[in-house]
């Protein structure tokens, strides 16, 4: 992945300010897959997109992640490390092969089969838009089967989302989940106090944006002292090397 310039990560962050939580996510994901119609991220299974947000945050910010976490149980304040590369590695999307990519490249999707019983389902795993779109569903679940739902055959018929008994809707969550694990990274945390364990989901997207958002405003002190010490630009400021910014700052609070 092309590591990202400050100019363009300032950009990203201006941009996301006015921006709803999914909205900072998408504008994550688009600067974390450039080579991406961007059309086509919020249709990329839940899971791949975490991983391309891990990728992205050890590009920007390093492999190690702190995490605080509350105990469940007796409220001890947790703290521990996470390895973004690994979670980059191991959520590693769907297998490629699988991945149907359509004209362009424009959507891409990819599809899980569940043939049992007399039944042969195909279902496309559900992106981060068909999520968005059955949070307000009456029945959010049966709304993503109907919504994602490419084919359902029992015994050589077609069948209509709506038909599918429970254990069929079962066994498609299941292999949903199997196709995509990285969809939702659980993490089990045992207390060093009491021992009780705090299960919590790790956000990658709002772990990410807050960093970003700490970035941005350190980056933006920088410019206004390097400007009023030496009367920079804005861009010849951040076409500094972070080292080169560093060290001029030191100059100037050595004088
Ligand atoms: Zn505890």
């Amino acid at each position: 992945m092309a590591i990202t310039g400050a100019a363009d990560l300032l950009a990203t962050w201006e941009a996301g300010l006015a921006e709803a939580p999914a909205g900072r996510a998408l504008l994550l994901h688009r600067t974390a897959r450039p080579d991406l119609d961007a059309r086509a991220l919020p249709v990329l299974p839940v899971g791949a997109r975490e991983a391309d947000l891990f990728t992205l945050r050890r590009a920007l910010f390093g492999e190690r992640m702190q995490v605080r976490l509350e105990c469940g149980a007796c409220g001890e304040d947790m703290e521990f490390d996470l390895d973004a590369g690994e979670f980059a590695r191991t959520l590693g999307g769907p297998d490629e092969s699988v991945v149907r990519v359509g004209e362009g490249g424009r959507e891409e999707t990819t599809v899980v089969r569940v043939a049992e019983g007399g039944w042969d389902v195909e279902f496309r795993l559900p992106g981060v838009a068909d999520l968005t779109a059955v949070a307000r569903a009456a029945d959010p679940r049966g709304a993503l089967i109907a919504r994602c739902l490419v084919s359902a055959v029992r015994d050589g018929t077609a069948v209509g989302a709506d038909e599918l008994p429970a254990p069929v809707q079962r066994r498609i969550a299941e292999a949903v989940e199997a196709a995509d694990p990285g969809a939702d990274v659980t993490l089990n945390v045992a207390c060093p106090e009491c021992g009780h364990a705090t299960r919590a989901e790790l956000d990658i997207a709002s772990y990410l944006w807050t960093e970003l958002d700490a970035w941005a405003r350190d980056v933006l002190l920088d410019v206004h002292l390097l400007a009023t010490a030496y009367g920079w630009s804005e861009p010849e400021i951040l076409a500094l090397s972070p080292l080169r910014r560093r060290y001029y700052l030191e100059l100037c609070a050595d004088v």
